[in-house]
């Protein structure tokens, strides 16, 4: 049977879509390597184009969005002289077409949150695109494993790469996005891990036994075992001085230019940091049947008087992270406004509790307990009893034989 180009598609769309369901997505990073001067030079173009190439078609989006404009060969861009042409070169087709979706996706996230009354404004012009998307492997980028090299579209020389062991073998390389950052460009590409092996290097590590988590101020974590977590990573030295010098420049001037690039470069060094942290807490909670944590208002904390404290620790990405772990482990969402410090984890006794008092003394059944263990073992509590409910069938009866489901119980 001959198929035309368009059921060729579809097929392969199909076929895709059946195998994502037995795998996980994951994201590594690789660092371009040794790059001279020259490929600076190109990959700065690539930037370079990709910023007046978001720009004109945010100008006129109505009328450049859809259509042919990702054919464009030529660009108006505003320079103090008024309008100029530039020429696209290096941007492929694939990558305009990648940045014309990634527009899309834009300003449909825009319209979802005007419809939730959330106040927006319009897509506007960017001073610098830090990310190109690279949608299909084997066309936008490939990697020659046995010689760490990545091509990449348009782009003749095929360049070092620094971080290929991280993946597994039985990895599916799917889309990337080549990243220019301070330190220098990075490659992130997305592969998909056979679920059962991730499952399998999971299982071997788990413990039998769920885990409620108290997400705190004083120490970041308390698990309900009596565990806990705390990380301090503040704004370094450096970077306040850095911040002291830039005050002191002409804005706009190269001096300015060049202490911002080094702030830059000084923040990416401390969102590291604080990123690895949290890996390492997250990776740590796998080893658990099953996590329970409250809602809790981040923002909330942010804004009132924690706020500094807050932002040095990063503790506002873990529960994001732990959604995404949902699709691993069952985790479990308890409503922020249910009581876990007020109430006794042994007996059930509600009694008040100041802030300043660490530890909770039961009046009913006398027992003297961390206060924050005390809320993690609340949270766990009322998250086991909610799963009394239509889902309890969800969670496996006999421990040993997780099957890990994939929700997130969110009683919202
Ligand atoms: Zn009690």
């Amino acid at each position: 049977m001959v198929q035309t180009k368009a059921e060729r598609i579809k097929n392969t769309l199909r076929r895709t879509r059946e195998r994502r369901k037995h795998q996980i997505p994951r994201v590594y990073q690789l660092k371009l390597q040794n790059l001279s001067k020259k490929d600076e030079e190109k990959l700065n173009r690539l930037f370079l184009e990709a910023k007046w190439f978001y720009n004109c078609i945010v100008a006129d989006i109505e009328n450049r969005l859809s259509g042919n404009t990702w054919k464009l060969k030529e660009v108006e861009i505003k320079t103090p002289e008024g309008l100029e042409k530039r020429e696209i070169k290096q941007l492929s087709s694939h990558m305009r077409q990648g940045i014309v979706e990634r527009i899309k996706r834009s300003l449909y996230s825009l319209k979802k949150a005007k419809e939730k009354g959330i106040k927006v404004g319009k897509l506007s012009f960017k001073s610098e695109v830090r990310s190109i998307p690279l949608k299909q492997y084997g066309t936008t980028y490939k990697i020659s494993g046995d010689k760490n090299r990545v091509k990449i579209q348009g782009i003749k020389k095929k360049f070092r790469v620094l971080g290929l062991h991280q993946i597994p073998k039985s990895a599916e390389l799917a889309e990337a996005q080549l990243v220019k950052k301070p330190s220098g460009y990075y490659l992130h590409v997305v592969c998909y891990l056979p679920k059962k092996e991730v499952l399998k290097e999971i299982k071997e590590k788990q413990v039998k036994e769920p885990v409620g988590i108290d997400l705190g101020i004083k120490h970041q974590l308390t698990l309900s075992n009596g565990e806990k977590f705390s990380w301090y990573i503040p704004e370094t030295e450096r970077l306040k001085k850095l911040q002291k010098e830039l005050s002191r420049k002409q804005k706009g001037s190269k001096r300015y230019q060049k202490i911002k690039e080094k702030i830059r470069r000084e923040w990416e060094y401390i969102n590291n940091k604080r990123r690895d942290v949290q890996s390492k807490v997250i990776s740590y909670l796998k080893k658990f049947l099953l996590i329970a944590v409250q809602d809790d208002n981040i923002k909330g904390w942010k804004e009132g008087y924690f706020g500094k404290q807050i932002q040095n620790t990063g503790i506002g990405g873990i529960t994001a992270r732990l959604r995404s772990l949902a699709t691993l482990i069952p985790v479990v969402f308890v409503d922020r406004y249910e009581p876990t410090t007020q109430v006794c984890s042994f007996c059930g006794n509600r009694q008040k509790i100041s802030l300043s008092e660490r530890t909770f003394k039961c009046q009913k059944c006398g027992v003297e307990i961390d206060r924050d263990v005390n809320s993690a073992r609340n949270v766990l509590r009322v998250a086991l009893s909610r799963l009394a409910d239509p889902l309890k069938s969800a969670l496996p009866v006999d421990c040993g034989e997780v099957t890990p489901v994939e929700w997130v119980y969110s009683p919202r």
